[in-house]
């Protein structure tokens, strides 16, 4: 404890080592909503009695330098608000998402024992608290010339393991995009960049690929398709369905009709060109309904630059080919890596408090996975999944 003393004069103490001495995992929360709320409110009204003693001039000014104190105000922001009733009483009221507003995940405190770890969700029914780990690593596909060789070597055990080249954590709200450009970064600091980099639809973005080709490395990942009302209705005048002429700086419609504005600007601080058409000539349109809704009457087609417009364009249709499925196929190989992550190191659960630490805990779990790779192609011994408990009870029975 930081400030026995001082907290002894600004508690009492008796009540609250009743209310908060047993450890939190050995608490059991009252069964009703009602009790639930009520204790809430018991725990706001004691932090707010804590942090108002904490920040009054009395106290002194290192006791709101202490990091649980600061936690504990945090926590406080977040989760209440104090507004005074129409009888001049001070109410506290718990946020609530929908009415009050509670700070974005990003944001948001989600265990006051870490206060890097954050809440996350993905899909409908997948939902934890902590980090998130990107792990890379080396899948070699070999020219054609050795391609034979390397099978042979393969049949024979001699083949290379893939390694783990990079781990990147974040916390769990961080979207895979925003990994990246760090990844790619790293393994070109360790002169490891890749031609090819495989990666999941989560990590691309058409400014990601063109930045990335610009450094010599290729994308391998399903950009997402056009989303936009023509190209979800398949009938619609999507852009594929307009030409495009940069010198002219002019976009033709599928009716034959040039566009009458081009007008570069910025968007969520990209750069882009919004297009548009005349009013008269979309008016007056036999296929309108194909190609816009617009209340303005008039089509706008907003274009990337034209260096990732035309990236993008060809990379949609590659990855519609057959040869690109059967290519990518090769993606699927870093799922292995993370079941083995989970299962060998137990990776799923964070072992220690805080992201650094967190990072370091990943990075040791990497290293021992490459380690014991290294060990099975060195030793010709295979590795074999981590033995469950009921295999080594049995060991022992017979040992
Ligand atoms: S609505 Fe306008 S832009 Fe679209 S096809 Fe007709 S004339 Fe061309």
């Amino acid at each position: 404890m930081a400030a026995p003393a001082w907290l002894a004069g600004q508690i009492d103490v008796a009540e609250f080592a009743h209310r908060y001495g047993p450890r939190v995992n050995g608490w059991t929360m009252p069964e009703s909503q009602t009790k639930r709320d009520r204790l809430a409110l018991v725990f706001a009204q004691d932090g707010y009695a804590l942090c108002q003693a904490a920040w009054s001039p009395a106290a002194p000014a290192w006791i709101r330098g202490i990091e649980a104190v600061a936690v504990l105000r945090q926590v406080l922001v977040q989760t209440y608000y104090r507004r005074t009733d129409t009888r001049g009483r001070e109410v506290i009221i718990k946020r609530d998402a929908d009415s009050e507003g509670v700070p974005p995940g990003r944001c948001r405190l989600a265990s006051p024992y870490d206060t890097d770890a954050r809440w996350a969700a993905k899909g409908e029914d997948l939902f934890w608290c902590g980090y998130k780990i990107h792990l890379t690593e080396s899948c070699d596909t070999p020219p054609e010339a050795e391609a034979e060789a390397e099978a042979e070597a393969e049949r024979h055990g001699r083949r290379m393991p893939n390694l783990i080249t990079d781990v990147a954590t974040t916390d769990a709200t961080v979207p895979d995009v925003k990994a990246t450009t760090g990844i790619q970064q790293r393994l070109a600091e360790h002169g490891i960049a890749p031609g090819e980099h495989y990666l999941d639809s989560g990590y691309p973005s058409a400014d990601l690929v063109t930045a990335a080709a610009a450094e010599g490395i290729t994308m391998v990942t399903p950009l997402l398709a056009d989303h936009s009302r023509q190209a979800k209705a398949a009938d619609g005048f999507d852009k594929s369905a307009f030409r495009i002429d940069w010198t002219t700086r002019q976009v033709c419609c599928p009716q034959g009709h040039r566009s009458t504005g081009w007008h570069p600007v910025k968007q969520h601080g990209r750069d882009a060109i919004v297009t548009e058409f005349a009013k008269a000539d979309c008016r007056a349109c036999p296929a309108r309904t194909r190609c816009t809704a617009a209340a303005r009457g008039n089509r706008m087609l907003t274009l990337r630059p034209k260096e990732i417009h035309e990236r993008v364009a060809a990379a949609r249709k590659e990855q519609d080919t057959e040869a690109w499925r059967a290519k990518y196929a090769l993606r699927a190989g870093i799922e292995g890596t993370v079941n083995q992550a989970l299962d060998i190191t137990g990776i799923r659960r964070a072992r220690y408090r805080g992201l650094a630490k967190v990072s370091l805990q990943h990075a040791f779990s990497a290293t021992a996975i490459n380690i014991i790779r290294l060990d099975a192609h060195w030793t010709g011994t295979p590795a074999r999944p981590r033995a469950s408990r009921l295999e080594r009870l049995a060991y022992r029975l017979t040992a």
